[in-house]
């Protein structure tokens, strides 16, 4: 297992950052060793990308709709709910 210089989105640190294998769609997987948590710098799917929960929740609380929001992000409704029953305390 190779390290490499990537930033972890969870805790910010680049020392516990290792590959971790492909992901499906063929983007490199890196995990953070500090949280035990996977990520990719690049995904398929725009709504599994870093920031996006935030940016869901920021819609929601100026009063934009569930269908405005899979809009204007490009992502699906579904995902938009998802997104808003998980996000209960952690954002
Ligand atoms: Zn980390």
């Amino acid at each position: 297992m190779a390290k490499v210089n990537v930033k972890c989105p969870f805790c910010g640190q680049t020392k516990s950052v290792k590959t971790h294998g492909l992901g499906k769609a063929k983007h490199q997987r890196y995990r953070c060793q500090m949280r035990s948590r996977t990520f990719q710098l690049d995904y398929s799917y725009c709504a599994c990308q870093h920031g996006m929960k935030e940016q869901i929740v920021d819609l929601a609380m100026n009063n934009a709709a569930i269908p405005d929001t899979a809009w204007a992000l490009h992502i699906s409704i579904h995902a938009v709910v998802r997104m808003l029953k998980n996000s209960r305390h952690d954002v």
